[in-house]
């Protein structure tokens, strides 16, 4: 396609569409006691394995992030997350100033049109959490508008065979593996076998650390450890495999969808109490 025409088509696309924050609220409720958020909506964001991805969250409404995690409520938005609090790679205090830049908005009312890629559940659950029709929408606004997504849950053993594996992965630990008494094979299999697609956080820090059998045939290692690709420009943690009764019609053209794998980040006294932990 020639130039002209490609940037003609990137801007029947743009929506002029300003947003009114770098962090608003997306979606709220108080009985629940959950909003979700997004943020980077101005500013790009300074992840370095991301990229620049608006980042969802979702905190807990009546207070912030920190007090939450003191008064050990943050199971409202993380459930039972085996890694909350001490392992849990995402400083509080960041969220904290996200909580507060949104406390006075309302929710509103769709997807920020902003043309960026998208991390849902930067920290907090979104699965299972938001109602499905509005996931759907946000989702339908991103594909029309060639936008990635990347998202993970803890929560995919609650939510069994479910269709937010369509758009979200299966996260999978050794500490949660440990804590059900199973190995991390056997935690990623029962994920894969309700039709989640995973994402499997092996203990080891570098490559060169990794032998034989590290990683299965049906996965590949995320390629930001090898190539230092960004989510932004990969997208492949978008969930996205097919629901099993469509895959049951495809027996002759099976879904060959690859579950990643990830070596273990994040600040050097987390690596260390995942660990610890495992
Ligand atoms: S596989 Fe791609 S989208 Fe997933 S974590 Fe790695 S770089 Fe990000």
């Amino acid at each position: 396609m020639k130039l002209e025409k490609i940037k003609e088509k990137a801007a029947a696309r743009t929506v002029s569409y300003v947003a009114p924050a770098n962090s608003i609220m997306l979606w709220r409720d108080p009985e629940a006691d959950i909003r979700v958020v997004a943020s980077g909506c101005i500013s790009p964001s300074n992840n370095t394995k991301t990229g620049d991805m608006l980042q969802v969250a979702s905190l807990v409404d009546s207070v912030g992030p920190t007090e939450a995690i003191k008064k050990k409520i943050d199971n409202i938005v993380c459930f039972t997350c085996a890694l909350a609090r001490m392992v849990c790679y995402v400083n509080p205090v960041f969220l904290l100033a996200i909580w507060k830049a949104t406390n006075n908005q309302e929710p509103i009312g769709g997807f920020p049109r902003v043309l960026k890629h998208v991390r849902f559940g930067s920290y907090g659950e979104i699965a299972g959490v938001l109602p499905l029709n509005i996931m759907k929408e946000w989702i339908a606004y991103l594909q029309e508008n060639k936008l990635k997504w990347t998202g993970y849950t803890h929560r995919w053993m609650d939510l069994g065979v479910s269709p937010w594996s369509q758009w979200i992965m299966a996260s999978i630990d050794a500490i949660t593996a440990a804590k059900l008494n199973m190995t991390v094979i056997e935690l990623k299999e029962w994920a894969n076998s309700m039709d989640w697609p995973t994402y499997r956080v092996l203990d080891k820090e570098e490559v060169e650390d990794l032998v034989e059998g590290d990683i299965l045939p049906d996965e590949i290692l995320c390629p930001y450890f090898t190539h230092k690709v960004q989510c932004a420009d990969c997208g492949l943690c978008n969930g996205k495999r097919l629901p099993i009764w469509s895959r049951l019609l495809q027996i002759f053209k099976p879904n060959k969808r690859k579950n990643i794998v990830a070596l273990l980040g994040g600040a050097k006294n987390k690596r260390k109490a995942y660990t610890k932990a495992v």
